[in-house]
């Protein structure tokens, strides 16, 4: 199960937008960088929608046949854990385990003890490959870390054996996420963790460590560039070391959640993964679905009468659905224009306050955010949004393949803007 150097992941709330999601990707072929497409949907996102695996499975398994696209593609069941992976088992072949949850979970004291023992090498002086201090790990070090982390990694085992015993091992892709949690993991911990990794036999091939700064959804990111700059190009010279001395998967590579949009960080990215000749897996955050909202308010009518609807409602039920993202957003309510202004918006006006365009006067982060988890709305309009995602589908199409090409795949993958 080849992932490829370089993959995105492509979430799509409403399962509309494969076809143009994945013309995104053939343009991006056709200029030269080969990137697998994933289909992505958590739980989380099922439960809100209304939706199945299979739903995702059916998007990704259309949109490849209508495009004719010839390279490998994947579906992803994001964010699972042991309660809720049975659902996703027969439609997806991309798991990603998300046990965020279990760290700090104190690790059995003869678990820490028999790690310590098998580890003796990273307790030496480490000189890593790209890394100019050397890491100098002590013992008591390397057993808080491993007590830290361990039960975690336990988790992350057992729910890998689980999908292996009903799909067969080698048939999908592994991922280890730790992404959703309060503090990042710092490189130190990383080497740790995937030492954890592959003494637990799973064979990941992408990892998704909480990286320093914020990452908030569908908004640029909110930290220091340089730090930023530092920790991934560690990240990366880590996982080239358990490449090579912890016998994980040859392509093992670090994942980037809720990746879209962090437009400031991508010149780093892009920098340590030529530096390190390394490659990356880019998970965007749900976006496509303020592109519809974008495409809907642009074509006007209807349509824009729709986007001007879910953001009145979203406003007035902020709590309620602002709440299962509390940790990975961050609204001024100050800057949140009332709904009746917004009623009397023309539908550029609304495009141009969502459209993640940081040099526009009119572009309104909070506004985006706040529509960013305002999908729940949309999904209750039920049909009547569904239908209006097809009247306008020529032009939503055009900003979802324009959004995933321009302002990601090339400043990532090509280099340019
Ligand atoms: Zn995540």
């Amino acid at each position: 199960m080849l992932l490829g150097k370089y993959s995105f992941g492509i979430g799509d709330r409403f399962g509309h937008q494969g076809k143009a999601q994945l013309a995104g990707l053939i343009k991006a072929r056709a200029a030269g960088a080969e990137i697998t497409p994933v289909w992505n949907k958590s739980h989380r996102e099922h439960s809100i929608i209304g939706t199945a695996p299979g739903d995702v499975r059916y998007e990704a398994d259309a949109a490849v046949a209508a495009c004719g696209w010839n390279g490998p593609y994947f579906v992803d069941a994001d964010h699972i854990g042991i309660s809720n992976v049975d659902a996703f088992v027969e439609a997806s072949d991309f798991f990603t385990l998300d046990v965020a949850d279990f760290i700090g979970r104190p690790a059995e004291a003869e678990a820490v003890d028999a790690f310590a023992a098998r580890h003796e090498l990273l307790m030496e002086t480490l000189e890593i490959d790209g890394i100019a201090e050397p890491f100098d790990v002590q013992t008591s070090e390397l057993r808080a870390i491993a007590s830290k982390y361990l039960a975690a990694v336990q988790e992350a085992g057992r729910i890998y054996r689980h999908i292996a015993d009903r799909k067969g091992a080698g048939t999908f892709v592994t991922e280890v996420s730790m992404d959703e949690t309060d503090a990042p993991q710092t490189p130190v911990e990383m080497l740790i963790i995937l030492a954890a990794i592959a003494d637990e036999g799973i064979p990941a091939q992408t990892v998704a460590p909480k990286f320093s700064g914020r990452f908030n959804k569908g908004v640029d990111y909110v930290g220091s560039v340089e730090g930023f700059s530092q920790e991934f190009q560690q990240d990366l010279a880590v996982i080239a070391y358990a490449v090579e001395k912890l016998g994980l998967p040859a392509d093992l590579k670090l994942s980037v959640h809720s990746g879209s949009d962090k437009f400031s960080i991508y010149r780093p990215i892009r920098a340590a993964l030529r530096k390190f000749d390394a490659g990356v897996h880019l998970k965007t955050a749900g976006t496509t679905w303020l592109e519809e909202l974008i495409g809907l308010a642009s074509a006007g009518g209807e349509g824009l009468g729709i986007a001007q609807e879910v953001y009145a409602t979203a406003l007035g039920r902020m709590d309620e659905l602002c709440g299962p993202y509390a940790s990975v957003i961050d609204i001024d309510r100050g800057q949140l224009p009332s709904a009746d202004e917004v009623a009397s918006w023309d539908g550029e006006t609304f495009a141009s306050a969502l459209r993640h365009d940081q040099s526009a006067a009119s572009y309104n982060a909070s506004l985006r955010q706040l529509l960013h988890v305002g999908y729940k709305v949309a999904a209750e309009m039920g049909p009547r949004f569904l239908d209006a995602l097809q009247a306008y589908e020529e032009t939503i199409a055009e900003h979802v393949t324009a959004n995933i090409y321009e302002r990601h795949i090339r400043p990532l993958f090509l280099g340019s803007r």
